[in-house]
């Protein structure tokens, strides 16, 4: 079958991998669509995200979607022929994180398009059937696919512990922040402050019906992300918000996050910088006494969030602005990570 391999930094290969054979608990799944993430680009770019290093060329990607074509012997046959979201961490079942219920933090997690794990940005894929969400024929493939960003927005709210009428900020507002901010409304959130430092991204959040946006400069607490500070201190007469949450890929989403959260109260880190280490603005959080939540991914929230997009409360497709096909794929990769022509989500159909 083909796929598109990382061979190094920014540099893709198609190349004929063999066809996986399904076990006996997987169902073997026809790729039609996989969404490029936040976290891709960082191995597209670095190879690395933190210490986790590509050594030898991967097969990227990890938001998918497609049609089961078989199901091994002990799968669920009812599959066959379904389009299927994806849950991508497969974990193991037995460690102690597993069996407590959180099996996003399994010691032997496997996920897909990472170091020594081949990804979706190729023909099928092998995987666990449980893990193979339905959805109605009304949801297209792309759609589908976004169920996994969806899926961490969701539990970022979850994570948040909202009250109804809480304020919140939103610090990045690339398709993960934009879906975390809805899911904000949704969870009734009274107002939501949202910054980024790039103007399309601002603008797209209006159009997504996120009301009070500030284009940020960039920079840390005491650097241009200070302005955004300022603005948020402004609207909420000094007290800042009950909840902030950081959605950005830089190192600066961390400590703004903290920087806008009032006395007492909570951030959530969902974005990822990429570094092994970022700065903290300490005493801020000590002296505001802060909760730090950090967000791995998701659990058991694949079915609510397919839930709210068929519903219609959580739109996600109007943040797929571009579709590229399976030969245009690396195209999909280097646009994605220069921000280029205003991309929130880039899809590579076929
Ligand atoms: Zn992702
Ligand atoms: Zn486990």
């Amino acid at each position: 079958m083909k796929a598109w391999q990382w061979l190094a930094p920014k540099t893709l290969g198609l190349v004929d991998l063999p066809r996986p054979v399904p076990q006996k608990h997987e169902a073997l799944i026809r790729v039609e669509a996989v969404g490029v993430c936040g976290s891709d680009i960082h191995y597209f770019l670095d190879g690395a995200i933190g210490e986790n290093r590509l050594t030898s060329p991967v097969v990227l990607g990890h938001e998918y979607a497609g049609i089961v074509e078989e199901v091994g012997a002990d799968g669920d046959q009812a599959l066959v022929g379904r389009r299927v979201a994806v849950e991508p961490g497969i974990p193991c079942r037995r460690c102690e994180w597993c069996v407590k219920g959180r099996y996003n933090l399994c010691t032997s997690l496997f996920f897909p398009g990472g170091p020594g794990s081949d990804g979706a940005v190729c023909e099928y894929i092998a995987v666990d059937h449980e893990f193979c969400f339905p959805v109605p024929d009304s949801i297209s493939a792309g759609t589908a696919a976004m169920v996994e960003p969806a899926a961490v927005a969701v539990h970022t709210a979850a994570l948040a512990k909202i009250r109804p009428g809480d304020t919140a900020a939103v610090f990045g507002l690339g398709v993960i922040g934009l879906l975390t901010a809805r899911m904000l409304q949704i969870c009734g959130v009274a107002r939501v402050f949202c910054v980024d430092v790039l103007p399309y991204r601002v603008a797209a959040a209006e159009r997504y019906g996120l009301n009070e946006v500030f284009c940020s400069q960039p920079g840390s607490l005491k650097e241009g992300g200070a302005s955004a500070l300022d603005w948020i201190r402004e609207k909420t007469e000094g007290r800042c918000c009950d909840v902030t949450f950081d959605c950005t890929n830089s190192a600066e989403g961390m400590g703004l996050a903290c920087g806008a959260a009032r006395r007492g109260g909570r951030a959530v880190l969902t974005g990822i910088s990429g570094n092994e280490m970022d700065p903290l603005p300490v005493s801020i959080a000590r002296r505001r006494e802060l909760c730090l939540q950090w967000c791995r991914r998701f659990v058991h929230n694949y079915p609510v969030t397919i839930e709210y997009i068929l519903s219609g409360a959580l739109d996600v497709d109007s943040l797929i602005t571009h579709v590229f096909s399976f030969e245009e794929a690396q195209q999909a990769f280097a646009l994605t990570s220069a921000y280029g022509d205003e991309v929130l989500k880039a899809s590579i159909e076929w």
